[in-house]
């Protein structure tokens, strides 16, 4: 049977802190040095896994992240609670020095399947200059490797914006000699600390997510593209042959779900528009009825451009550029140049 995505998220990712010591130039979260007090608290994170496990069938991947997640000192506890209630468990960490090889055979030991690490170019001069700290990227390439070692599945997340977009072709070379299993590619939102100016032209992310078709048919791991889900369209129009999705794209509140260190639940990391908070109302609740995460899931709210869109089932554009652009998580989404009216 088809996954309902009406019923049950693929994914929850879960800042589990905002503190992180990187300055990520493009940082969704605004991240900041400290912890703050309001994160929810061990008692409540198991809380709202149950949740999870007892309402949510099949059970979603849970990334925790951050922020980064290796600067709460009971992220090991929360990850062995996941794991435990038998969640499919991974963690997403900033590569600092809190992350140390013990902390990997401990993630390990309890159960942790994946890690994802950001690498968002081939070299020092892309990554390092992105990441805001000099010496990561060779950092994040010696993580990679011990995260092999242990037999962790490996995913690399690389964030496209006009500093990284030419540099995608090594970039993708470098994540096959890393031997990922899952290359994640970020079309940056302007939200957070992420700039308009930084983001790329529609016209180049139709042009990067046609690439990113073409490459994704030889590549030897799965590719992803995240906060374009245009890329469907881009995908059907690009490779000959391929059949019309069934399913609708995994996006904001569709499939999809985030949950903020005070446990308040967004539709993605990028919308910052919440649906409810864990601490009043249980999570399978706000994921299946707020009216934000229900709205989200009709193709027919669409406004603009992806309002009369023939893919706007399949597709239904990123709910997140639309808010951060126009304040409308329903508006048209800014970043796809298609234009229904033009094709015919
Ligand atoms: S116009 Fe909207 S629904 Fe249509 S392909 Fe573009 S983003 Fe997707």
């Amino acid at each position: 049977m088809p996954w309902d995505v009406r019923q049950a998220p693929h994914v929850i990712t879960w800042e589990v802190t905002r503190a992180c010591q990187l300055h990520c130039r493009h940082c969704r979260a605004k991240a900041i040095r400290h912890r703050n007090p309001a994160e929810l608290t061990l008692a409540e994170i198991e809380q709202v896994l149950e949740d999870i496990r007892d309402h949510f069938d099949p059970h979603p991947l849970l990334i925790f992240t951050g922020g980064d997640p290796t600067e709460r000192d009971d992220l090991l506890d929360i990850l062995r609670a996941s794991v435990q209630r038998g969640l499919s468990t991974a963690v997403a960490p900033s590569v600092t020095p809190n992350l140390t090889p013990a902390v990997l055979d401990a993630w390990r030991e309890v159960g942790v399947r994946t890690i994802s690490l950001s690498i968002d170019g081939p070299s020092p001069a892309v990554h390092d200059t992105f990441r805001g700290v000099p010496g990561t990227f060779l950092a994040s390439l010696a993580v990679a490797r011990a995260i092999k070692e242990r037999g962790f599945g490996l995913q690399v997340n690389t964030a496209v914006d006009v500093h990284t977009v030419d540099s995608l072709p090594e970039m993708g070379a470098l994540a096959r000699d890393l031997g990922v299993a899952s290359w994640e590619v970020f079309f940056v939102v302007p939200t957070g600390r992420a700039r308009q100016e930084d983001a790329l032209s529609p016209e180049s992310m139709d042009r990067t997510l046609a690439w990113l078709a073409t490459y994704a048919q030889s590549a030897p791991y799965r590719v992803t593209a995240v906060a374009a889900p245009q890329y469907r369209r881009v995908m059907l129009e690009t490779i000959p042959g391929l059949a019309r999705p069934r399913t609708p794209a995994v996006r904001e509140a569709q499939g999809f779900a985030f949950i903020d260190h005070t446990g308040e639940v967004y539709p993605s990391g990028y919308l910052p528009v919440s649906g409810g908070n864990v601490r009043r109302t249980p999570l399978s609740t706000i994921y299946r009825e707020s009216p934000l995460f229900v709205s989200l899931r009709d193709p027919d709210a669409l406004k603009g451009k992806c309002g009369t869109c023939p893919y706007r089932d399949i597709c239904g554009g990123s709910r997140a550029r639309a808010y951060a652009v126009h304040g409308d998580v329903l508006a048209e989404d800014p970043g796809c140049p298609y234009s229904a009216v033009m094709a015919v």
